[in-house]
């Protein structure tokens, strides 16, 4: 079989081009892949923890951005919590579907620990927890900055895997890592950082880093922050992968790839019911528990349809 020209990630329903978002649905279930990736179902509320944690981390990555191009502390902060309290606002929208400037209102996050307040008060709280900062953005040999690195790695003659790099740091003794930026409302204890390794996410984030460097990455050092009512708290851990480790998560990677194209040849997703209850619970989990007649109508009742995730396409 030979590969696409790539306008697309997918031949069919067979995806040639992955990233860690279609690689973890995937290895979660193969009928929340199927719903998710294939068919484009969606959430019709988007989760406040993804509006919060998305604004958080794109937030910082502004602000590593700024800096890295030698803006000046303060100022970069400044522009970091602008963009922040304009990605929280809802604008009323033009026809063309841009934002009208002095419209609209805050955005309702819905719950109590992931509020606007709280978002602004972690982002300026960081700034002031990291001020002394020894963990510095690594310099590419071009002299630019190693932030905002996207990739397309052929895996095998017909398979990609893509995605977006936002930060390459180095730490005080050389090492250098993926950066990472995290929130929860979880203590940050050992449960907390057990959870990202083993990790199909940070493994290939890790694989990619050293693929498109070409030098050695140890592996992805997480920034957490816990978000309470009237405080947040913050953590770092570094998470290392070996090579060997990395070796693996190629070969389960390409079972896992091989497995789902014979999914979509025999157009046959099954439901993997050991993972219904991950991670507070799948949202297709009323339509998975109905007779399998029902759950087309359901399914268009309470989610909306949107393209099907596409991993070589801007978002
Ligand atoms: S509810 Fe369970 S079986 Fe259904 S998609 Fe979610 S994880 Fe898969």
């Amino acid at each position: 079989m030979s590969a696409p020209a790539l306008q697309t990630s997918y031949e069919g329903n067979i995806q040639w081009a992955w990233d860690a978002t279609s690689l973890k649905r995937a290895s979660t279930c193969a009928r929340k892949y199927y719903y998710e990736n294939i068919c484009g179902w969606q959430a019709q509320s988007k989760s406040v923890h993804l509006w919060f944690g998305g604004i958080y981390a794109s937030s910082l990555e502004l602000f590593h951005k700024l800096r890295a191009q030698d803006m000046p502390r303060e100022e970069a902060i400044l522009d970091v919590i602008l963009y922040a309290l304009r990605e929280s606002w809802d604008f009323d929208l033009d026809d063309a579907g841009e934002p009208i400037p002095g419209s609209g209102s805050p955005r309702t996050f819905d719950n109590q620990y992931k509020t606007r307040e709280n978002l602004i008060r972690s982002l300026v709280w960081y700034f002031e927890e990291w001020r002394d900062e020894r963990v510095t953005t690594l310099r590419l040999q071009s002299g630019e900055p190693a932030v905002e690195l996207s990739f397309r790695i052929p895996l095998d003659d017909d398979i990609f895997y893509c995605g977006h790099l936002d930060q390459v740091v180095q730490d005080e003794d050389g090492n250098i890592f993926i950066h990472d930026q995290k929130t929860t409302t979880q203590g940050l204890g050992s449960y907390y950082w057990n959870q990202f390794k083993p990790d199909i996410q940070f493994a290939g984030y890790t694989f990619a880093g050293k693929t498109v460097l070409n030098t050695p990455i140890n592996g992805i050092f997480v920034d957490a922050c816990q978000v309470l009512v009237g405080s947040s708290r913050y953590g770092r851990m570094p998470i290392f992968f070996q090579d060997a480790e990395l070796n693996e998560w190629y070969d389960e990677v390409m079972e896992l790839v091989e497995r789902f194209r014979g999914y979509a040849e025999r157009e046959y997703w099954p439901r993997d019911t050991t993972a219904c209850g991950n991670y507070g619970g799948c949202e297709f989990r009323h339509i998975c528990s109905r007779p399998p007649e029902f759950r087309d109508n359901f399914l268009r009742g309470d989610f909306t349809k949107a393209p099907r995730w596409d991993p070589i396409k801007p978002r």
